[in-house]
């Protein structure tokens, strides 16, 4: 059995043109995957009990429909009220495993679900803390104060890395950790899509000594594609937060995931339309159409079956304390057009032409 923790689902009367709920949960279960948990910033934001439940039902009605037996969890989004943690967190204890763990956004990304400023992200660990939560806190890390927005010149998508660099990603993390040993966080501090070799040191060396678990995982774009494919025609389709580094780093980081080093694989899957890409620069790549051969990929380079079970579902099983009953067999991945999303980023792993020629 897979899980992807980490995917941007989309529907509802903004969004159904990004993709719909149906579609993204036929596009997992097509990739083999059992699983899939869902991030909050959909419009509505899902970090509130009301908009959480119509979302649990909107799930349910689609998979209905598909009469697929896919796990939909949700990640209720923190913001900076201690009001809405409490409201979180008991949703959490009530709903677990729908509800698997929390998700912040340490900087902004696609939503503006940020929170920002360091006091801000200590008051989180504070009342995480009170309220005894145990469970497990994905977390974006890209300090605010580092991102230099500026520097993006749309002509030319690559300075999207000067825009959001590699010090963002590693002294937010830096901060994550140290916030939470100090306010006593006692769950488990999960860094999402982690893209940069130092802030994977960092990370080991901390885990060492804090008392609570740190974990992280990684995309398929950041351990397969470097800045310089955003160099090539239609570099804009690869913009992404964090943004692809550089091919010094994106080989650091594969070998990592190949050495165990990693926790989990998490696709991070965000749609948009080829047009919103283009022309209003969105964030965000699909990544569902490329799993099961991104494990293929895994295979090839020597990666074991045990190592797999590990990447996809042992390690995210165990750190989310899921029991294994909660999920049905998926029988195999079935192919997917890997133009699904009007666009395939993934184009130059398996050869062929990017652009529209
Ligand atoms: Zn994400």
């Amino acid at each position: 059995m897979k899980i992807d923790p980490h995917v941007h689902l989309r529907d509802g009367a903004s969004q159904r043109h990004k993709e719909t709920l149906r579609h993204g949960f036929l596009m997992a279960w097509k990739a083999g995957l059992s699983a899939v948990f869902e991030m909050p910033n959909t419009i509505p934001a899902l970090t509130s009990e009301p908009v959480i439940n119509k979302r649990i039902k909107a799930g349910e009605k689609a998979l209905k429909e598909l009469q697929l037996p896919l796990f939909h969890g949700i990640l209720p989004g923190i913001t900076a009220s201690e009001k809405q943690i409490r409201e979180v967190v008991d949703i959490w204890k009530r709903l677990f495993p729908k509800i698997p763990g929390l998700k912040m956004f340490a900087g902004q990304s696609t939503g503006n679900m940020g929170i920002t400023e360091y006091e801000e992200q200590q008051q989180v660990y504070r009342n995480l803390t009170r309220q005894d939560y145990n469970g497990v806190l994905m977390v974006h890390c890209e300090k605010e104060s580092l991102l230099r927005p500026e520097l993006f010149d749309p002509q030319n998508p690559e300075t999207h890395l000067a825009a959001r660099p590699p010090e963002a990603e590693i002294e937010s993390l830096r901060d994550q950790i140290e916030l939470a040993e100090k306010e006593g966080f006692g769950g488990t501090l999960h860094i999402c899509h982690i893209s940069v070799p130092e802030s994977l040191e960092i990370l080991e060396e901390k885990r060492k000594t804090v008392p609570f678990f740190i974990t992280c995982g990684i995309t398929p774009h950041h351990a397969l594609l470097s800045v310089d494919e955003m160099k090539k025609p239609d570099g804009l389709m690869l913009k992404v937060n964090p943004p692809l580094r550089s091919e010094v780093m994106q080989k650091q980081m594969f070998a990592a995931l190949l050495n165990g080093r990693i926790d989990w694989i998490e696709t991070d899957h965000a749609p948009h339309t080829v047009k919103e890409k283009m022309e209003d620069y969105a964030s965000g790549i699909p990544g569902l159409q490329f799993y099961s051969r991104f494990i293929e990929i895994l295979y090839k380079n020597g990666l074991s079956g045990e190592m797999v079970e590990a990447l996809t579902f042992g390690n995210i099983i165990r750190t989310f304390s899921i029991p294994v009953a909660t999920f049905s067999e998926n029988p195999g991945s079935q192919t997917i057009r890997s133009d699904e999303y009007g666009f395939d980023p993934f184009i130059s792993i398996w050869g062929g032409h990017r652009g529209k020629n």
